[in-house]
């Protein structure tokens, strides 16, 4: 070789690397000065000490201050996560265990400190939604310069992006809710901040009962409830009285615009007035809010093909989606600056109302709804439906449009409607949805008495009581509405109880693999088929290959299975128009949920002939959700006596079983069952002996009328609630 060459190379190399190294420790100077710019920065020492002197504090400010980014790193910079020096004894014996510890495994942190293995204390900061948990963290990963699931991590279901050495860690409120299974007094956090309390989540609020006790025999532990609007007094109030911290936001003053007369088709409307502000408007990004995923994808496609059509004739518009399930490098894209010259329109769900904030929106669009859900505590029925928005959520959403600017907001609604129509606030979670869940996990938690719960606002006494009855009927719950075995085994998994329940009855017929993966497929299940505009024949045509006698559960189990035999290739979803990433999410759920049936001591086995077996697994989960075929042509719910119809994508479309189990009833025109498997009558008396009356079984199946105790659980409810 030349003299000289390799010592040019290796000069090259190290410079590349030196440029690197620079480029980085700009970009982390920039982060710096730009976190010294928030609103909450100022605030700091008062903020530290009000922390200091008090154990529970309310804080309020405006969405974009800086709370859910700064507070937990002001909490780690002022020693928050410092070892709790009480149990030092104990440490020091643990330490000799630990004697052959790779040292140069311990990273530095930025102030130079190392982070002894498990000895440090966490921050933890729950979020009702995973885009956030996920988002924030990435974030602060980044203002801190460490690697995201180190230092900082986050925790959402199904997903643990935190290690032995995560000292921040962000979460959604249901995954600090189970956390209180594995660590009841949460004592490896030193300080707790319920971040978004006016969202209140069913979570969220039956977190605030349960940090507010801890908190009383953990005198140590910091508690921090923080929210956007104007509840403070409430939260306050409820804990004790605690002080208020405020941080003056700064805001621009921002124009309401309404329309004259009532809009008939909000998304076209919303269309429209994107691409008005684009012609007529100067620059500046727009943020226009859609109640889902489906939404977003049509307003999406109508601004692409509008656009499209006015060609060069208008500036670049950029148009980004943001929703839940988005992929996470998609959802990065948002907060990517606009290129100069173009407009960013960001098509999001409720999501960027509070917890996320984007920078350089300068003009709103309302139409005035959201997504919620509403659950008939008469015959138990849940579902999601578009409703309209509380004066609230009106207000926050007008206020993204003046974070940087004055703005201007177009509400898609009347003024009159605004006035007379929209409620002041909206309906706490826990007074509309099904309580199943968190019974089931109180109950765990050794809170026997529901009733008397410390709740901000009690959910309504029929919705308690039927909680106690399906958990009584799926067998989690004895005649004392005491937890039993079997209940102490579903509450493992973080599901609905039919699907725990269902997981652990596949241990009696053998068929745990299967059922593991319908459970994870279900999870994901609107999803799995993609069916383009252009070629919905083709589509159609290879999801009815899929189909598999029987029903749609185990028709997703023959996609599940066929996509495993081809190594989880992603060409083969391509060729059968499967969507992949639903796939891969779906693997992802089964492998979490596999490794928690080692925690309730349930052997793998599969036994994917057995389509009986299968069925009467779910069967004994999914009980409550039998129709069966009457004189009309149509099915009636066993319970309910409810009409409803198959769905016509299920693979039972067109045949007629007498006895039919759904998954999940979907109201479009008419009301659907989604996901249906056809069962035999007898399956019924065999899985669930406690809700279906032994006799009798073939003419009708009445369910059992409920025992005594229940009933007694009922005039204790009206008790308490009188
Ligand atoms: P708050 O919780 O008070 O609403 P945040 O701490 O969420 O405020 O936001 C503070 C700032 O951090 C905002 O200016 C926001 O734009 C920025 N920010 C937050 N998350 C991200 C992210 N993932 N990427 C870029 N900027 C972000
Ligand atoms: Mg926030």
């Amino acid at each position: 070789t030349i003299p000289g060459v390799n010592e040019l190379l290796q000069y090259k190399e190290k410079s590349k690397i030196n440029e690197h190294e620079d480029e980085n420790k700009r970009k982390h100077r920039s982060l710096q000065e730009s976190r010294k710019t928030l609103p909450i920065y100022r605030f700091r020492e008062d903020l530290m000490n009000a922390i200091r002197d008090h154990q529970v504090l309310i804080i309020e400010g405006e969405t974009g201050s800086g709370k859910t980014t700064q507070l937990t790193q002001y909490l780690y910079e002022e020693g928050y996560c410092e070892p709790d020096t009480e149990n030092v004894e104990e440490e020091e014996e643990e330490e000799e265990e630990e004697e052959d510890y790779d040292d140069d495994d311990n990273i530095k942190l930025p102030n130079g400190k190392k982070k002894k293995e498990k000895k440090m204390m966490m921050i933890g900061c729950t979020q009702p939604r995973r885009v956030a948990a996920m988002s924030v963290a990435a974030r602060v990963a980044e203002e801190m310069n460490v690697k995201l699931g180190r230092e900082v991590g986050y925790a959402i279901r199904f997903e643990d992006c935190s290690s032995e050495r995560t000292i921040i860690k962000y979460m959604t409120d249901g995954m600090l809710l189970r956390e209180f299974l594995s660590e009841p007094d949460l004592a490896s956090y030193s300080v707790l901040i319920v971040d978004e309390a006016h969202e209140r989540t069913l979570h969220t609020d039956i977190l605030f009962g349960l940090v507010k006790d801890i908190a009383r025999f953990r005198p140590k532990l910091k508690l921090l409830i923080s929210s956007a609007t104007l509840d403070a007094e409430k939260f306050s109030q409820f804990f004790d009285d605690a002080p208020i911290f405020r941080i003056p936001g700064r805001r621009f003053p921002v124009d309401i615009y309404y329309t004259k007369a009532p809009e008939a088709d909000y998304i076209d409307a919303a269309v429209v007035t994107v691409l008005q502000i684009h012609v007529t408007q100067p620059l500046g990004d727009v943020l226009v809010f859609l109640t889902g995923q489906e939404e977003i994808e049509t307003a999406n496609e109508m601004l692409l093909e509008r656009t499209r059509r006015l060609g060069t004739k208008i500036k670049e518009l950029i148009i980004l989606p943001i929703y839940s399930t988005l992929p996470s490098d998609m959802q990065i894209r948002i907060f990517e600056p606009a290129p100069l010259g173009a407009r960013k329109v960001i098509l999001a769900t409720n999501i960027a109302e509070t917890s996320l904030t984007i920078d350089g929106i300068h003009y709103v669009i309302d139409p005035g709804f959201c997504k919620q859900k509403t659950y008939n505590a008469r015959n138990g029925m849940e579902a999601l439906t578009i409703t309209p928005i509380s004066k609230a959520s009106a207000n926050q959403r007008a206020g993204r449009a003046g974070r940087v600017a004055p703005g201007k907001c177009f509400r898609l609604y009347t003024s009159w409607a605004y006035q007379h129509e929209l409620d002041d606030n909206s309906i706490p979670e826990i007074q509309r949805t099904n309580l199943g869940n968190v019974v089931l996990l109180l109950k765990s938690l050794g809170i026997n008495d529901l009733v008397n719960f410390d709740y901000m606002d009690p959910p309504p006494m029929e919705t308690l009581r039927l909680a106690f009855e399906q958990l009584y009927a799926l067998g989690a719950l004895n005649h004392k509405v005491e937890l039993t075995k079997l209940g102490r085994r579903m509450a493992e998994f973080p599901l609905d109880p039919m699907l725990s329940k269902t997981i652990l009855a596949s241990e009696t017929y053998k068929c745990s693999a299967e059922i593991l993966t319908i459970v994870s497929m279900l999870s994901v299940n609107n999803s799995i088929f993609f069916r383009p505009k252009d070629k919905t024949l083709l589509a159609d045509t290879a999801r009815q290959g899929f189909f598999t006698p029987g029903g749609d559960h185990l028709t997703l189990l023959n996609v599940y299975n066929q996509w495993k035999d081809t190594n989880y290739s992603t060409q083969w979803c391509y060729e059968n128009f499967i969507q992949f990433r639903s796939m891969n999410r779906a693997r992802q759920v089964r492998d979490q949920l596999e490794a928690l049936m080692e925690r309730v001591e349930i052997e793998i086995q599969s036994n994917p002939a057995d389509t009986i077996g299968i069925r009467k697994a779910i069967c004994s989960g999914f009980f409550y959700h039998t129709a069966k075929f009457s004189k009309n042509g149509m099915y009636k719910t066993v319970r309910h006596q409810q009409s409803v119809l198959i769905h016509p994508n299920s693979c039972l479309f067109d045949q007629i079983p007498r006895y039919v189990i759904y998954f999940e009833l979907v109201l479009t025109t008419k009301e659907y069952m989604r996901q249906v498997i056809e069962i035999e009558n007898e399956w019924l008396r065999e899985t669930a002996p406690h809700f279906y009356k032994t006799k009798k079984l073939d003419d009708d199946n009445k369910v059992k009328k409920m025992p005594k105790v229940l009933g007694k659980i009922k005039a204790e409810l009206e008790r308490n609630y009188s």
